[in-house]
């Protein structure tokens, strides 16, 4: 049976009334299962309505009550974990123990949201002119939007919505219309948690829902997470109606492995990063670049031995390494990147193709995919594939192998291996790429770090979580402050000096 999903607007579930819906399927038997309504400009603004109205109060909350409703939340969330996961799993097709990290991963920025009483202090400065004192607050923006991609259901909506709450604002979520399940029940989790009606919003949709948020002016500030192409189209038209934006977009992360690494652990870290989740993951690896041609020749030996034992089965099988893909669109271009890296010209030595999974003739199965001898000019390296498609880069050296990271379009994440202190350090101080590892694959920052990535990966000032998410999600005001009973100069027709 072929459910049908809704919006949550005003602490509850509603109906949607546009008349238009799209497809979730069940990526391991390739059926729909369920259909979500793409909303209407119309219901996109009564959902900013209803979030506009319930904002003034959560605004004016003392911001370690809003905390402790947010601990609550987190509470919750890992009292359902199972279940949500389950639910991830079965409209993304990542592996359930992959599911429960989306979800740990996004309920420990929620966390450190929680921390919002020190995190929105302002400044204070004494005698900052003849008795006057100065101050700074943060205060929120009001009604703040997120928009957010297939492949992280629960992670990406959490780093926007936990410390977009904290901070005061109200949330009009926009998630992906490929797996809105895991959106719709953080929702009805966040209302248990004690979020006053209105304050935490979903609804779906496609273009014209996104659209809709970016030209209502009672929207601040909109958050996005996908592809290059629409992030700089949000980022480009948010600012043009005059809101805040961060607007993080794809990727094509390398990794270094230098002729003195330990190989293994390299091409274990590979595996795990080029083949996890399918390949779906703004951090995965998707270009190993092995330093001398000795170097290159051992690891790509490695890394065939190890494809061979990779197990792509069902998401919620406990063997399987990874599931499907997420749609039969995604499977198809997919293909068609492998396709074009044999036409190229590329060493084809592990082929995805063709992969059956027995009992799930229709699932989206993709299997591990292994290039060598991938050069610069290949479309197999200049895009982003997102799918289980690892290439390998020759580099005569070092510098070389620098360069190739810098001079990408993207600059999201990027990995060395090396037991080399001096080569790794000149490598974090260099490269052109907004987030690091040091024998660490998927560098994926910490929630009171910030994370975001660089050139086509990210656009705007500010990162997500850590101390940039409260920066973005509120705004200063600074106060300078005399008293009658202090210094009097009377009339001055000059410029105040601070000093
Ligand atoms: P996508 O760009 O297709 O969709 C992202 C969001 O934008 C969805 O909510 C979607 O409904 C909406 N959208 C799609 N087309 C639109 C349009 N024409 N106008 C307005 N809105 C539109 O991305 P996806 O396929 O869901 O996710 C995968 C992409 O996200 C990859 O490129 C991946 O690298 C990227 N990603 C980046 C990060 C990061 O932090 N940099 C993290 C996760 C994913």
């Amino acid at each position: 049976m072929v459910r049908e999903l809704s919006h949550y607007v005003g602490g509850q579930r509603v109906e949607g009334n546009s008349g238009r819906y799209s497809d979730v399927f069940d990526p391991c038997t390739g059926q729909i299962q369920a259909r979500v309504p793409l909303a209407s400009r119309e219901e996109v603004q009564n959902a900013v309505a209803a979030a506009e109205k319930a904002q003034l109060e959560w605004g004016a909350m003392n911001p370690q009550r809003r905390g402790r409703i947010l601990l609550k939340f987190v509470d919750l969330v890992n009292q359902n974990l199972d279940e949500l996961a389950t639910l991830l799993s079965s409209e993304h097709g990542k592996t359930f123990a992959d599911s429960k990290g989306d979800i740990q991963r996004g309920i420990e920025v929620v966390e450190f949201a929680a921390g919002a009483p020190h995190l929105l202090k302002g400044e204070f400065s004494t005698d900052a002119g003849p008795g006057i004192d100065i101050h700074s607050l943060r205060q929120p923006l009001g009604v703040v939007a997120g928009i957010t991609p297939f492949n992280f259901p629960a992670m990406i909506p959490l780093w926007k919505s936990g410390p977009a709450l904290a901070a005061g604002n109200a949330f009009i979520l926009k998630p992906s219309e490929r797996d809105p399940s895991v959106p719709l029940r953080l929702a009805e989790l966040y209302s248990e948690a004690g979020v006053p009606d209105g304050v935490f919003n979903v609804v779906n949709g496609d273009k014209e829902a996104v659209d809709a948020l970016l030209e209502d002016p009672r929207v601040k500030a909109i958050g996005f997470v996908g592809s290059t192409p629409i992030a700089q189209y949000i980022y480009a038209t948010a600012a043009a109606n005059g809101k805040r934006a961060q607007c993080f977009g794809g990727a094509k992360n390398h990794m270094v492995i230098m002729p003195d690494a330990d190989l293994d652990m390299a091409a274990d870290a590979l595996i795990g990063a080029g083949y996890g989740s399918a390949g779906e993951r703004c951090m995965a690896i998707s270009v190993a670049v092995p330093v001398g041609e000795d170097t290159a020749n051992r690891l790509a030996g490695k890394l065939q031995d190890r494809i061979k034992g990779l197990k792509v089965g069902h998401s919620l099988a406990k063997d399987s390494d990874f599931g499907p893909v997420v749609a039969p669109s995604a499977k198809e271009r997919i293909e068609g990147y492998i396709q074009s890296g044999v036409d190229q010209g590329a060493t084809l030595l592990a082929d995805g193709r063709g992969l059956t999974v027995e009992g799930y003739d229709d699932g989206f199965w993709v299997g591990p995919t292994l290039f060598d001898h991938v050069t610069k000019d290949m479309k197999i390296y200049q895009e982003e594939i997102f799918g289980p498609v690892l290439s390998i880069l020759r580099a005569a050296d070092y510098d070389e192998a620098l360069r190739l990271c810098s001079e990408h379009e993207f600059g999201n994440g990027v990995a060395i291996f090396t037991r080399d202190g001096d080569a790794a350090r000149d490598f974090a101080s260099r490269v052109e790429v907004g987030m690091v590892g040091i024998n660490v694959p998927i560098p994926v920052p910490i929630a009171y770090y910030t994370f975001g990535g660089w050139k086509a990966s990210g656009f705007g000032d500010l990162n997500q979580h850590g101390a940039d998410a409260f920066r973005f999600y509120t705004k200063t005001k600074t106060v300078t402050t005399r008293w009658p009973s202090g210094i009097r100069q009377g009339s001055s027709f000059v410029m105040p000096e601070g000093s």
